[in-house]
């Protein structure tokens, strides 16, 4: 599936609706789990013994919930939070908690939004915006990406007169030991 923000989106309502438009395959959770058994193989591992038996369950459970952003949508998240209001004062919420996994090796990406807008009329519940970035944390992301997401997010619901987003995040796939970097940069 792909994320980015294209130039003909400029808003976040039209970005959701070009997102509920693709059509996926549909793949059971028994499908998934015999893919993660087949990894488990690739790997050279034994996925009937007892430590590994549930293995393959727990780990589609895992990614699931790690990807869940796919399945929620700015309306239902917000449930009519914005709301309008005189202020023209810089907003800051910072240090809002990021958990999510990179699209190119679904490692953990770990850190911390800092987001800010001025309004221009409209304002939105704060804790929104903590659900607004943990929408889209909980999706295969780069953080490019990632921080882009959240800005046009906030664009298109509030129509502010600034919108900054900064996100400060380590991923695993950059910082796993010692041999990572070769690691890595074999990956490319
Ligand atoms: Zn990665």
């Amino acid at each position: 599936m792909t994320l980015s923000i294209r130039p003909d989106i400029n808003s976040a309502a039209q970005l959701v609706s070009s997102l509920s438009t693709q059509q996926l395959p549909t793949v059971t959770e028994a499908e998934m789990a015999e893919a993660v058994r087949t990894l488990l193989i690739g790997l050279g591992e034994n996925p009937d013994r007892e430590g590994l038996k549930d293995t393959p369950k727990r780990v589609v459970k895992a990614l699931q919930f790690l990807t869940k952003g796919y399945h929620e949508s700015l309306d239902e998240l917000l449930n009519g939070a914005v709301f309008t209001e005189d202020a023209d004062e810089m907003v800051l919420i910072r240090d809002i908690d990021i958990f999510s996994s990179c699209e190119h090796h679904i490692l953990p990406i770990i850190g911390r939004a800092h987001v800010a807008y001025i309004p221009n009329g409209k304002v939105i519940g704060l804790s929104k915006i903590a659900r607004i970035c943990e929408m889209y944390a909980r999706r295969l992301q780069v953080q490019e990406r990632l921080t882009l997401q959240i800005a046009d997010a906030l664009q298109g619901l509030l129509k502010p007169q600034g919108v900054a987003v900064v996100i400060e995040a380590t991923h695993m796939c950059m910082v796993m030991p010692w041999r990572a970097k070769t690691w890595f940069l074999d990956c490319y």
